[in-house]
């Protein structure tokens, strides 16, 4: 598997679109259970990436994470901006001297899933992209340990992300600003679950359109 960084403008354009095309929705659901800030935050970050989009498409991989994760890190706020920051960063020390396969990049997003956890004292079952993250890098060691094939990992992955958003809506908040309402968050989807399947799945379409003949 070859995944150029000259892929990147088309990436993070593919993101931009889908989370403006759906900020009113997740806006209304952080500001059921949260405080309504997390599109605001989450578009500080895209529009610093958008900025800079030209330019991770000169670098390796192992330079794009990085920088995407200190961008986010510095650019947005609230909970998430730490924990998407930390995700990239991570991931960027997990891709070290890795050639990337489905194998390599399965362990990658799995160490940088790990470090989310860490960094939010979190885990799957708490409302919070971790419901997504979780499940996806599972997917992804399955996939790969089963030599399941590129398109059908891309196809499935976005099914895998949809039912991580939708297992949140029956759990009960218990960590983050939501976490204060307690029973009352059932119900509900949470914002942070929800962006990150969007871009989880407008990652898979670009790489889907762009997998080689
Ligand atoms: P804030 O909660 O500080 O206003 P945002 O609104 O940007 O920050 O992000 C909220 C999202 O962050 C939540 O919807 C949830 O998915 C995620 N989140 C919050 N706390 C944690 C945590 N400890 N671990 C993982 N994800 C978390
Ligand atoms: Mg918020």
């Amino acid at each position: 598997m070859s995944l150029s960084t000259k892929l990147l403008p088309s990436l993070v354009e593919a993101i931009a679109n889908t989370i403006e095309s759906n900020a009113e929705e997740v806006t209304a659901l952080d500001q059921a259970i949260g405080d309504g800030d997390h599109v605001f935050n989450l578009q500080r970050g895209i529009d610093a990436l958008v900025q800079q989009k030209d330019d991770l498409a000169q670098l390796d991989w192992v330079s794009v994470l990085q920088k995407i994760g200190m961008t986010l890190m510095s650019t947005m706020g609230g909970a998430s901006g730490s924990l998407f920051g930390t995700l990239f960063v991570s991931m960027s020390k997990a891709a070290r001297d890795q050639e990337l396969n489905l194998q390599s990049f399965a362990n990658i997003f799995s160490q940088g899933v790990e470090s989310v956890k860490q960094r939010g004292k979190a885990d799957v079952g708490e409302k919070t992209m971790l419901d997504v993250l979780v499940p996806v890098a599972s997917y992804l060691q399955d996939s790969a340990a089963a030599s399941v094939e590129l398109p059908d990992v891309l196809e499935n992955i976005k099914s895998v992300a949809v039912s991580g958003v939708e297992s949140t809506r029956d759990m009960v908040a218990t960590k983050g600003r939501a976490s204060y309402l307690g029973e009352r968050t059932k119900g509900h989807i949470d914002a942070g679950a929800k962006t990150t399947q969007l871009m989880i799945c407008a990652i898979a379409d670009v790489l889907q359109a762009n997998l080689p003949q």
